[in-house]
């Protein structure tokens, strides 16, 4: 296979995940150049801008040049259920594509993170942040996602941003109201969510949405966190697994009564004490609806570790690498289109890096990696020049 490009990266998202009609749509190539500047790790709209400039990427992505004000003014207006539905569409086409085939139980995690920091308020979205003692130090965006977890591919795909009086829990119960009727029900095995989800009406959405639900319990749930170290604190583990070089220790059990305003029969609580080989111990419970013929314990803690992906895979990368915290123009329509255009770079790029790419028995390459090959092949001149 010749080197892959981003030239080859385009195609692969056109042809295989369907984004063509979403590259044709505005017309003259801002999502392209938008997209592969961030998969070139090229954050800022200026840099957009001299990337299409150059002659390789000319030929590749856009039609025309364009300064980055215009860039400004286009994600200002862009509407951002195209893009929303894109990436849909990229995770649907990558399922019949047979991506997650061998995966036991694809999962969906949704959480909340802080991405873009300024001295002002610039936009309706800037919330405060305060310091100790509630002085206004400063502004930043927040915003809940939801993410593909669970099947050794984490695709982020959707963003939801909260400002001022608004909450994480609340556009989290947006995400879960949107994205997972948008992606379909069956598309996913469960949801996983930490403590602050785990409360009757979340519960009962996501019921709603047929979508089982792993949740950390905490000490926000005082009855039955109560119940749960009366009963698993006195009793030997259920079982006793290996996960690499942790031992785990495994409590379950599904009798437990629901809180007051939970319409559940009864709840499933997993609670897992994993020992590292250097002493160090972790320790958490979780509250499921999921049945154990369903899922055994064992896949309830991977589940459960699952959530890590959207920290660590999702915020982190994106924040990391894809310059997720940085604000190129500072308005709420904008910052949201970028964000989400920053999403589906992700999932382009990795669908392609992890399932297209590494066909056979090979190791597949990292983002870093990748990455170096793409700026290497834009640098390289296209054909001899005869003048
Ligand atoms: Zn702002």
């Amino acid at each position: 296979m010749k080197a892959p490009t981003p030239r080859t990266l385009l195609r692969y998202a056109g042809k295989c995940l369907g984004l063509e009609e979403y590259f044709r749509d505005p017309g003259d190539g801002r999502p392209q150049a938008m997209l592969i500047s961030r998969v070139l790790r090229e954050i800022s709209f200026h840099a957009v801008e001299k990337l299409v400039q150059s002659s390789a990427c000319r030929a590749m992505c856009v039609a025309q040049t364009f300064g980055d004000d215009a860039l400004g003014y286009f994600t200002e207006r862009l509407d951002p259920a195209v893009t929303r539905a894109a990436l849909i569409d990229a995770l649907h086409r990558a399922k019949r594509n047979k991506a997650f085939q061998e995966v036991r139980f694809v999962g969906l995690a949704i959480d909340g993170t802080t991405a873009g920091r300024s001295s002002n308020q610039g936009c309706p979205l800037c919330r405060p942040r305060r310091d100790a003692h509630k002085e206004v130090i400063g502004y930043h965006h927040d915003l809940a996602t939801i993410s593909v977890v669970g099947g050794g591919l984490t695709l982020p795909f959707d963003a939801e941003p909260y400002g001022p009086g608004d909450s994480e829990y609340a556009a989290g119960q947006r995400l879960l109201a949107r994205a997972v009727p948008d992606l379909g029900a069956r598309f996913a095995d469960y949801l996983v969510v930490d403590g602050g989800y785990a409360t009757a009406p979340f519960l009962h959405a996501a019921g709603k949405a047929g979508l089982p639900v792993v949740a950390r319990l905490k000490s926000n749930l005082p009855e039955l966190s109560q119940a749960v170290e009366k009963r698993f604190g006195s009793c030997p583990p259920t079982h006793v697994y290996r996960d690499g070089k942790d031992r785990v220790e495994i409590w379950d059990a599904d009798d437990f009564d629901p809180w007051e305003t939970l319409r559940w029969t009864t709840v499933r609580v997993v609670r897992y004490r994993q020992h590292k080989p250097d002493g160090s111990t972790i320790q958490a419970d979780w509250l499921t609806d999921l049945s154990k013929r369903r899922a055994g314990s064992l896949s309830v803690y991977h589940m459960a570790k699952s959530r890590w992906e959207i920290e660590n895979q999702g915020f982190n990368d994106a924040k990391n690498r894809y310059g997720f915290e940085h604000t190129c123009h500072h308005h709420a329509n904008s910052i949201l289109i970028v964000w989400l255009i920053t999403l589906l770079a992700i999932v382009m790029e990795r669908l392609y890096r992890i399932r297209f790419l590494h066909r056979g028995t090979h190791v597949a390459c990292s983002a870093d990696q990748l990455c170096l090959v793409f700026r290497l092949s834009l640098s390289r001149p296209r054909s001899p020049n005869t003048g």
